[in-house]
């Protein structure tokens, strides 16, 4: 608990509600100064601000939307300016509309591969000329590109740019000491997951994992803990499909 003393910095993005949100306060738990990005979630992100100032950690809440690549440099530049370079860097906003491929919008194509990939190769872009060395960067895929079930095949497609920038980005900061994984959630209980379905579909999901629960978003979150901190230093180009045993 709050062990570097807010001397580290990390940008979640995405971090006003569900996964990031958990990742954020388990940052600013682990000691990180935390950025916490939103694109509309303003009342949010500032009451979590307001939570972790009160627990004494160093918060900012920043307005971004990540498809932007103007706005993700201005998000590196307060964060700079406000907490300090930037050492860990999670990718974690994202969104999923399931609709048959064949039944897919144009509108809604652009909006999941501009805010799922455009978004993750706008700070991974940013991050390469800004970042400390010694950084770490968690990028978020998911489990269902391996579940391959009908509805997620845009979103699928997405995730999958997101691993392919992971192993290769990853090769592509040789010597500057930064790591570059991703992790893969399986079914978590979130607005993204949840909303839309009914509650049988809801326990169908649930069902999946041996483990014969949802997960949560603190499950996800002590994963990013782990690949940002010292004893993941070693792990490097890797996917790490954080689901229960889904797959
Ligand atoms: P969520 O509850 O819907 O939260 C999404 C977050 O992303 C919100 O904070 C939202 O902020 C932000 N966001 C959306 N568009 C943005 C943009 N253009 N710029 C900046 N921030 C933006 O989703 P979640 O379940 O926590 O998902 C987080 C990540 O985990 C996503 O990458 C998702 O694909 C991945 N994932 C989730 C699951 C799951 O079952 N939940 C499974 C596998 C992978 P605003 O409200 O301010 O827009």
């Amino acid at each position: 608990m709050n062990t570097v003393n807010n001397s580290q910095v990390a940008i979640v993005t995405g971090a006003s509600r569900g996964i990031g949100a958990a990742v954020a306060r388990r940052l600013a738990n682990d000691g990180f100064a935390v950025a916490i990005n939103y694109a509309s979630s303003s009342k949010e992100a500032d009451a979590l601000v307001a939570e972790l100032v009160a627990q004494g950690t160093k918060a900012m809440a920043v307005k971004a939307d990540v498809s932007n690549a103007d706005e993700v440099r201005a998000m590196f530049e307060a964060t700079e300016q406000q907490l300090g370079k930037v050492d860990v860097l999670v990718n974690n906003a994202g969104v999923l509309k399931t609709v048959p491929l064949a039944d897919t919008s144009d509108a809604l194509y652009e909006q999941t591969f501009d805010i799922n990939v455009r978004g993750t190769f706008n700070t991974l872009r940013e991050a390469a000329a800004r970042m400390n060395e010694g950084g770490r960067i968690i990028n978020f895929s998911s489990t269902t590109l391996a579940l391959n079930m009908p509805g997620y095949a845009i979103y699928n497609a997405t995730k999958a740019a997101v691993e392919a920038f992971t192993h290769v980005f990853a090769k592509e900061l040789r010597g500057r000491n930064i790591t570059v994984n991703a992790v893969a959630p399986g079914p978590i209980a979130t607005s993204l997951f949840l909303d839309g379905k009914t509650e049988e579909q809801i326990q169908t999901f649930a069902k999946m994992p041996p483990l014969q629960r949802l997960g949560q978003p603190e499950d996800i979150a002590s994963v990013v803990s782990f690949l940002a901190s010292p004893d993941a230093a070693w792990v490097n180009g890797q996917i790490l499909r954080t689901n229960g045993g889904v797959a």
